[in-house]
């Protein structure tokens, strides 16, 4: 057990910051020092950023995509390929590759993986909005771009039947990524060169 050291508002600060991901209660209390001690450079502007956040972020209704628009930046960009769609399971990944800047599609965002023992089944997943997008004419491929674990590999075969019948090339990604690989953790080099050398399903 931990003793506060600091008023319930300042331990309060801490506490939420520690469930932050990469965050424990050490590095916690460090960053909320810091955040305090340049009150208004950051403490300040971060909790206007973050109301913000609240008021604005929406999903976008085509992709499940996060922004503060609908639809979202990238569906709504002319210059993007409509023909591509790259299926991710978490907006983590598509800002993954979008940060690898391999490829110019839109993307599709299920919100998970397909995973019986966690009691997560299809229509938990935004996979019937995806057999839908799928069956559009002017989509041409859609690259199932899941981790490389038993859950994301049975959702990737259990799409691919789905939408066997909408004349779409399938395509997965190469096996750069590592077996029980998760996107999000992999570099830009890794990444691009998954999406580029891409192979049939
Ligand atoms: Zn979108």
């Amino acid at each position: 057990m931990s003793t506060a050291i600091a008023g319930p508002e300042i331990e309060r600060l801490i506490q939420l910051l520690a469930r932050l991901p990469g965050l424990g209660p050490r590095s916690a209390r460090r960053a909320a020092l810091h955040l305090i001690k340049r009150r208004e450079q950051l403490l300040v502007p971060l909790a206007s950023a973050m109301q913000t956040a609240i008021e604005k972020i929406t999903v976008c209704r085509t992709c499940g995509n996060i922004d503060t628009q609908n639809p979202c930046t990238i569906c709504a960009d002319p210059r993007r390929d409509p023909s591509v769609i790259v299926v991710v399971a978490d907006v983590g990944d598509l800002w993954a590759l979008e940060r690898a800047r391999v490829i110019n599609a839109r993307y599709h965002v299920l919100g998970g993986t397909l995973s019986p023992l966690d009691g997560v089944g299809p229509q938990d997943l935004a996979i019937e909005a995806l057999v839908t997008r799928a069956h559009a004419s002017d989509v041409g491929e859609v690259i199932i771009a899941l981790n490389a674990t038993v859950d994301g590999q049975t959702t990737a075969y259990y799409i691919t039947d789905l939408i066997a019948d909408a004349g779409v090339k399938v395509t997965r990604l190469a096996h750069g990524v590592p077996v029980g690989g998760e996107l999000d953790y992999l570099d830009e080099g890794t990444l691009s060169a998954a999406i580029r050398q891409r192979t049939p399903f």
